[in-house]
């Protein structure tokens, strides 16, 4: 029996391998946690490793904006980043070792007629059912090969393909996979400019870093067929592969950076308010489930539960709206994240609200000093209702500034409509004027003898006086608002003719 390479590592290692070409989207950051949780579930190592090797579209920016996307998602690496153009020689190396061994060949077609498009002519070919290993220097005596290279003919190293058979592997996901050989053309590994092919790359890394487990996206699969050849080539024993279901758009189709670009990129979730807990959360059943009823995992649990076996075959739909700004996002993403912003511990949920009221310029320094209690309290209270941490510095406003907006819709609703307001919510200040217990249950039996006495309904007084309080139509219980802004406060509010010369 052959040792399978977790055996012999002893543990398990994964790798998470993105191209800098373009911010961490959605499919790429569900890679990174599946890779994350399935290494810490099994005690292993989560390795990074940067595949900057198409120089042109490879970014500085990108790499930092990935970075951060993982940093935001606190999904931290193990070990140093591999910059997989460092491995360039040795990628080089291997591709000339191939040849030596005569497991692969040099290719002297002139650059001209290779430069079309490679990937057109591929699918041609095989419409035509031509044969894959139709390549005139395949079978080029060693000696006249060298003689050619020696004369200074520019090549490309391919990959000698074998004329019949197959490539298998057990995907962990999927099952038992095979490709004929006959589908397959004979893949270059380095280009004539000694530029080393993805392939060959990915490969000769994962070897190197000694990867257990690859864990990618479907749409890897093809690759993952070529791939299986250059380590039978190599005599290697090939890592367990685990595909992972697609991400689609709502009608199906593809999620596509160009036209979903906004709406997959990590950064847009950080910047709406998201949490990463939340967000990872959300993203872990996209593709996966524990196969049980709950839905809210810590990471604790996730790494407890995740398994490659829990992994769905069908591809996750990211359901939202481009179109319509209500629907930019996943329902089920804004529903996952309200559940965090509501349940989660205060004392987490207390320096993510800070950091969000700090960048909107509404922190106080007393929040974490003299006024720390009130301010929990506070933030306890209105979060009940909120769906991101960018509600506490909007909806939330008016309890942390006195410069907040009225809402024009709230003022007909809950003002205009009621004209008699106009005199009673000031008569109400007069009246909470001589109430020194500002608090719930007190307020209660004052404001509903007031209601009473003028003949006003306590709902009507409420929401009046919610508006004038918050500029809002809803929100929390309204006499924990009055407690919560506290006396003073609360009377100048209700005094104010702001709202209604609006
Ligand atoms: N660099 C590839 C990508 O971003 C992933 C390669 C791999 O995971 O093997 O799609």
């Amino acid at each position: 029996m052959r040792l399978s390479r977790e055996t012999i590592f002893m543990t398990t290692r994964v790798r998470f391998a993105p191209s800098p070409t373009g911010y961490l989207h959605i499919g790429s950051a569900r890679t990174a946690l599946f890779n994350y949780l399935f290494a810490k579930h099994t005690g292993g190592k989560f390795l990074l490793r940067i595949e900057d090797t198409d120089v042109q579209r490879s970014t500085e920016e990108s790499t930092r904006s990935i970075l951060d996307g993982l940093k935001w998602l606190e999904l931290e690496h193990d070990e140093e980043i591999v910059y997989q153009s460092d491995n360039a020689p040795r990628h080089r190396e291997i591709a000339l070792k191939l040849l030596d061994e005569g497991k692969a060949y040099r290719d002297f077609t002139p650059k001209e007629e290779r430069s079309g498009d490679v990937k057109a002519a591929i699918q041609e070919r095989a419409r035509e059912q031509k044969d894959m290993r139709d390549n005139p220097f395949r079978d080029l005596s060693k000696a006249e090969s060298d003689a050619k290279a020696d004369a200074g003919e520019p090549f490309a190293i391919r990959l000698k393909v074998a004329e019949s058979g197959k490539t298998t592997f057990e995907d962990a996901v999927y099952g038992f996979q095979e490709r004929d050989f006959s589908e397959i053309e004979d893949l270059v590994l380095l280009r004539s400019d000694g530029h080393p092919l993805y392939n060959l790359a990915v490969v000769c890394d994962d070897i190197e870093m000694r990867i257990t487990h690859v864990i990618r996206g479907q749409d890897h699969l093809t690759n993952t067929h070529k791939q299986v050849l250059i380590y039978e080539a190599l005599g290697v024993e090939k890592p367990t592969f685990a595909h992972l279901p697609l991400i689609l758009a709502p009608n199906k189709g593809k999620l596509s950076k160009r036209k979903h670009g906004e709406v997959v990129s990590m950064t847009t979730y950080r910047d709406s308010g998201f949490l990463a807990a939340a967000f990872r959360n959300f993203l872990v059943l996209l593709g996966w489930s524990a196969g049980e009823e709950k839905e809210i995992y810590t990471m604790d649990e996730l790494i407890g539960k995740f398994s490659l076996d829990h992994i769905h075959k069908n591809n996750a739909v990211f359901n939202f709206d481009a179109n319509d700004p209500k629907h930019w996002t996943d329902d089920k993403a804004i529903w996952m994240n309200a559940e965090y912003v509501r349940t989660m511990p205060l004392e987490d949920l207390i320096p993510l609200v800070k950091a969000e009221l700090k960048s909107a310029k509404l922190w106080r320094d007393e929040y974490d000093d003299d006024d720390k209690t009130h301010f929990e309290k506070t933030v306890d209270l209105i979060r009940e209702r909120f769906f991101t941490l960018k509600d506490f510095s909007n909806q939330g406003r008016a309890f942390f500034s006195e410069d907040f907006d009225f809402d024009n819709a709230a003022i007909a609703k809950n003002l205009k409509k009621f004209p008699d307001l106009q005199t009673r919510l000031p008569e109400l200040a007069g009246t909470l004027e001589t109430v020194d217990d500002f608090t719930h249950d007190t307020l209660e039996t004052v404001i509903k003898g007031f209601a009473e006495e003028k003949g006003v309904k306590f709902g009507v007084l409420m929401n009046g006086a919610r508006t004038l309080l918050t500029g809002l139509a809803v929100g929390p219980s309204m006499l924990s608002v009055f407690e919560t802004l506290g006396k003073e406060k609360t009377l100048r509010r209700l005094k104010s003719q702001v709202a209604w010369n609006q």
